[in-house]
């Protein structure tokens, strides 16, 4: 049974939408030139461009990371109004679900969770344990891009906060792109920016944060995939720590 708590979108603007076979040249040549137009804009000026773009058609997921809280501070001021969610796997830190809240209490934004078919209960009676453990990738494949996928079909465009110096994955990523994996736009307003600026940007403007990032915690996810790392350590050192694997597969490139 799907457990979930958010709406349908709005109804759809009148932008026109990418073809649901795939994009179009013209729709590859408008997102390009849009990219490299945007490249020098500030992410106010790119969000509010994807809001202009897309309307209701837009939406944006967030994990809550320090990138996500400060689109929500801009957004919050554009298009309040826009389908924001997080895919609540069932294995979040207490703090991050408390970060929803503080979100909500000063901007008035909504996140909407966006659950997997199963509770964790289920899911590690089916599986005879916890997954995150012998088999990560599935995990984050019936936790997390099962639930993705759903989400962005019913939109044409999302957008979401990563930048392109947090690892070599998403170096390539540009502000603007059609999003193969999933069939949608995809926007980055703060892919060329670093992490000393993102944080700048938070101090001065007081967004709200995960407190974890204090202890140590760099980049936050489930868990039991993340730990706080080391002075010197790679940013995502945290993140499925002694594995291999170094994304859950939502911003992997095909
Ligand atoms: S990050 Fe870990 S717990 Fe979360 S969905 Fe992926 S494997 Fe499962």
């Amino acid at each position: 049974m799907a457990q979930t708590d958010s709406p349908p979108p709005a109804s759809p603007s009148t932008a026109r939408p990418p073809s649901p076979a795939g994009p179009d040249s013209a729709l590859l040549a408008e997102l390009a030139e849009a990219s490299q137009r945007l490249e020098t804009a500030e992410p106010e000026a790119i969000i509010g461009w994807a809001v202009e773009r897309f309307g209701s058609r837009l939406t944006m997921a967030t994990a809550f990371g320090p990138e996500g809280c400060l689109i929500l501070h801009w957004l919050a001021g554009i298009a309040p109004e826009t389908f924001v969610f997080n895919l609540e796997t069932g294995y979040q830190f207490q703090e991050t679900l408390e970060l929803r809240d503080r979100i909500r209490d000063r901007y008035g934004l909504t996140v909407v969770y966006e659950h997997p078919e199963t509770t964790v209960e289920a899911y590690e009676r089916q599986h005879g344990g916890p997954l995150y453990r012998t088999d990560p990738t599935r995990c984050c494949g019936d936790r997390k891009i099962t639930v993705i996928r759903r989400v962005l079909s019913r939109f044409d465009a999302w957008m979401s906060g990563i930048r392109r110096d947090q690892s070599p994955d998403r170096a390539a990523a540009p502000i603007v792109g059609w999003d193969g994996k999933f069939g949608v736009v995809k926007i980055s307003p703060l892919a060329n920016w670093t992490k000393a600026m993102v944080w700048d940007k938070i101090v001065r403007e007081e967004v709200p944060y995960n407190p974890l990032h204090d202890k140590g915690y760099v980049s936050i996810g489930c868990w039991p995939c993340t730990r706080a790392i080391a002075a010197g350590e790679d940013e995502r050192a945290g993140r499925w720590s002694g594995t291999a694997k170094t994304e859950c597969g939502l911003h992997l490139r095909e």
